[in-house]
């Protein structure tokens, strides 16, 4: 570890650049634009990365045009095989990858290589692409006619991709739309881009036809450029709110199939006859794993009756212990937020949450690491209310805030009045209550005991309300009906005994 630490010092001496992957090669910007990419637990710049113009978007989008006619024709045995090559590949590079993450992002090593290994599973998921593209067979649906079902990928797709999880979120995307046979051109965030182009070398290892993944970096222009390419026939987006309804009403708009995944405020609901120690366990685990900036972080507590003292109490007492650090660091379990002006805005709460009346229990600014990291110590706030800013907002940070109610219905009424949902859990021990939530919650993963409810690969991951624009979630069987199109063809092979001239509508009988 001192040695990774001694390259990552290194590395942030000299400046290094990211640039674009077009058609199995790197292609260097020549936009003139570019953006900084620190590593956050050092507070420092140690690349810059190019942003892509439209020409430049455009030269990524021909070449997967290009691709596509020849990629959709080998076949499914084939693709198989070779997403079982990609999957050795990532699952032996795992390390490298999350060094990475951690380096750009700041999320601690162990957290990076577990980010890795939930796309793994997605990749995996890719490999069953026979099965999953098997389509419906009717014989005999008319006399001496064949009804079948085939599903065929839409063509170039794009995918723009948040910050906080730069390999994961790709992999939701990349994985089932090439296993389905389309060709993809990739915009990740620009704010830690460089794993795009490592996995983008990697593909290449395992045999991926060059053009089959591209990379495109860069900003709005890029976004923008993408929302508006004719040849571009799908668009998968995760990020936030604003944006995301953005991308749905600008890329459907231009007759896109988009979908769009956004924000989050997962509430955790904890009944009085909950095992305190497993919820409190899972409200700081959940609050403050990757420093809050999951989208299916838990940031809000809600706690019934006399639940609500016990929890605090049991939450803050497990605070202290919390080590705060640079992710590469051995026990280090929170890293640092993403980029200065992040942090700054995550601790405004700290300021906004008691002059709004809430009462601050844990102020982070007290126990960040010193130094230049771009760092915040976890925080808790108390008696948060619904008109309070640390409520309203997606904080996404390590600030996890608590309402206290005297009953379930109250609990339920919040999280179902809560314009985001995405995750929700509920902590108790009663059966009947647990599935009552499950039936009346107004969220797309729900979680019965289990505070981060992530769908596993061959189901599908999505929120409801303002965490989704679009009406497909995105990996699972839905990944694959979203990187698709459907087919059904009639079929009558020529037979005297059944051919005749009829000029009525085709009736099956
Ligand atoms: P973001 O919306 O700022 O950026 C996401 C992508 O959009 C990036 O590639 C970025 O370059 C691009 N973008 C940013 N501003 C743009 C603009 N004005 N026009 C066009 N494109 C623009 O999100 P972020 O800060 O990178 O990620 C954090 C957010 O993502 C949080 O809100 C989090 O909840 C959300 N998120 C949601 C999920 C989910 O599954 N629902 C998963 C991960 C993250």
């Amino acid at each position: 570890m001192t040695e990774v630490l001694e390259k990552q010092e290194q590395r942030a001496t000299e400046l290094g650049r990211v640039s674009h992957w077009i058609g199995g090669q790197t292609v260097a910007g020549d936009s003139g634009r570019t953006g900084p990419i620190y590593n956050p637990a050092l507070g420092v710049q140690t690349k810059e990365v190019d942003f892509a113009s439209v020409e430049e978007i455009d030269r990524a989008v021909q070449v997967a045009k290009e691709t596509f006619a020849s990629w959709r024709t080998v076949s499914l045995s084939k693709r198989q095989e070779l997403f079982f090559t990609i999957r050795e590949l990532v699952h032996q590079r795992r390390d490298d990858i999350a060094a990475i993450l951690t380096e750009e992002h700041g999320k601690v090593f162990s957290d990076a290589q577990g980010e890795v290994q939930r796309g793994l599973e997605v990749i995996e998921y890719a490999c069953g692409i026979p099965t999953l593209l098997k389509g419906g067979f009717s014989e005999q649906a008319s006399t001496g006619i064949d009804v079948y079902s085939i599903r065929q990928p839409v063509g170039v797709v794009a995918g723009i991709t948040p910050f906080n999880f730069p390999a994961m979120v790709p992999m939701w995307m990349w994985a089932p739309a090439i296993a389905c046979g389309n060709t993809f051109v990739l915009k990740p965030s620009e704010k830690d881009p460089s794993a795009a182009n490592y996995v983008a070398q990697l593909l290449k290892d395992a045999g991926l036809p060059d053009g089959v993944f591209n990379v495109v970096h860069g900003d709005k222009v890029a976004v923008d450029a993408i929302l508006e390419h004719p040849d571009i026939s799908a668009v998968s987006f995760v990020g936030s709110t604003p944006i995301a309804r953005y991308i749905y009403e600008t890329g459907t708009k231009q007759g896109k199939r988009v979908q769009a995944l956004g924000g989050a405020k997962n509430h955790m609901i904890v009944l009085p006859d909950a095992d305190i120690d497993m919820a409190a366990d899972a409200a700081v685990s959940a609050a403050y794993g990757s420093a809050g900036e999951r989208c299916m972080a838990i940031s809000h507590v809600v706690a019934v009756g006399e639940a609500g003292d016990k929890l605090v109490e049991a939450i803050k007492e497990r605070l202290p212990k919390i080590k705060v650090g640079n992710g590469m660091e051995e026990g280090v379990e929170m890293g640092p937020l993403v980029t200065r002006e992040h942090r700054d805005k995550v601790a405004s709460y700290l300021d906004s949450g008691p002059e709004q009346g809430a009462t601050l229990v844990a102020d982070g600014r007290e126990t960040a690491p010193d130094g230049d990291g771009f760092f915040l110590g976890v925080s808790l706030l108390d008696d948060v209310t619904p008109e309070m800013d640390a409520y309203k907002d997606e904080i996404f940070g390590p600030v996890l805030g608590v309402t206290r109610v005297d009953t379930y219905d109250e609990a339920i009424r919040m999280v179902n009045e809560n314009p985001y949902g995405n995750g929700t859990a509920i902590f108790t021990r009663d059966g009947g209550v647990a599935r009552q939530f499950e039936f009346d919650v107004q969220a797309g993963m729900v979680g019965v005991n289990v505070p981060i409810p992530v769908p596993v690969a061959y189901y599908s991951f999505g929120g409801w309300k303002q965490s989704l624009f679009g009406d497909r979630h995105i990996y699972g069987p839905e990944g694959i009906d979203f990187y698709t199109r459907g087919k059904v063809v009639t079929s009558r092979w020529p037979d005297p005994a059944t051919s005749k001239v009829d000029l009525g509508f085709p009736q099956t009988r």
